[in-house]
């Protein structure tokens, strides 16, 4: 099954506390919550906790969004490190909340061909990996899926890395959106949705479907790709054949909606979901 949830505090919400957000998220019908450390996480631990119990008690699943102004293989030393960092200090948070994806936007190529981005990024991945390992945190690097060509992290490197790395240490976060744009508006039926899962199963498995992070929203793009985000009843990429897709995959996850309307239609989503 999938679950539905907002990127942040629910806007009827929105000025309540994380913590209060949980049980507002609840009272809406909804399932999940991405906390919103995009400009840096500052969260504490101690309350981290706090939020991971209440969204247990009320059966929240939470998720996290790292900082937007990360780049892991940066040529600049310090940009590079200072993004390390970050997610260490955001990994602890999420696990003290007992959560588990850690979303997060990798970086640019520059000047960097792809094939060495590639390989940059997995050894930058297999070090943040022992350095989890070594404080025991149980958050899992979940790259996303990127908007614009100029970013790393297609489908295909994402999910390549997850093969190579093993699924259990990276696991992508699909942002379905972000694929339409950086594909110049490829997503168009529900065949579309299939090649996609059907490359997510050939790379790690069923074990990718039954475990999906994702974002959705309608898209506003150019040939570079991500302009910004819509709400869905602009309908591209249209939801209706992911929903059935979905189905069709036997897929199991969570769906963040990053639309600006972002619970109403966290809500249409369900319901056409559901629906089918
Ligand atoms: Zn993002």
């Amino acid at each position: 099954m999938i679950i539905f949830g907002t990127a942040g505090k629910p806007l009827q919400c929105k000025d309540e506390s994380s913590l209060e957000a949980v049980e507002c998220v609840k009272k809406i019908n909804l399932d999940a919550m991405e906390l919103e450390f995009v400009h840096g996480c500052k969260m504490k631990p101690e309350n981290a906790k706090l939020i991971g119990i209440k969204a247990k008690e009320f059966n929240i699943k939470l998720s996290a969004h790292a900082s937007y102004y990360l780049n892991l293989i940066s040529p600049k030393k310090e940009i590079a490190e200072k993004s390390v960092k970050e997610l260490i200090t955001t990994g602890r948070v999420l696990t003290a909340a007992k959560a588990e994806r850690l979303v997060l936007h990798s970086g640019f190529y520059l000047e960097m061909s792809k094939e060495n981005a590639y390989n940059e990024m997995k050894k930058v991945f297999l070090k943040l990996i022992e350095i989890f390992k070594s404080e025991n945190l149980t958050a899992v690097l979940s790259p996303e899926l990127m908007g614009k060509p100029t970013q790393f992290g297609s489908l295909e490197e994402l999910y390549s890395l997850s093969e190579e790395i093993g699924y259990d240490y990276l696991k992508p976060t699909i942002d379905f959106a972000h694929y339409h744009a950086r594909e110049n508006g490829k997503i168009k039926e529900k065949e579309d949705y299939a090649k996609l899962f059907e490359l997510v199963e050939k790379k790690v498995g069923k074990k990718g479907l039954q475990t999906l992070h994702c974002h959705m929203s309608s898209i506003n793009f150019t040939e570079k790709g991500e302009r910004n985000h819509l709400t869905m009843d602009s309908d591209a990429p249209p939801f209706k054949p992911l929903a059935q897709a979905l189905k069709d995959f036997n897929c199991s996850g969570t769906i963040i909606c990053e639309s600006p309307n972002i619970e109403k239609d966290a809500l249409y989503m369900k319901k056409i979901y559901e629906n089918i």
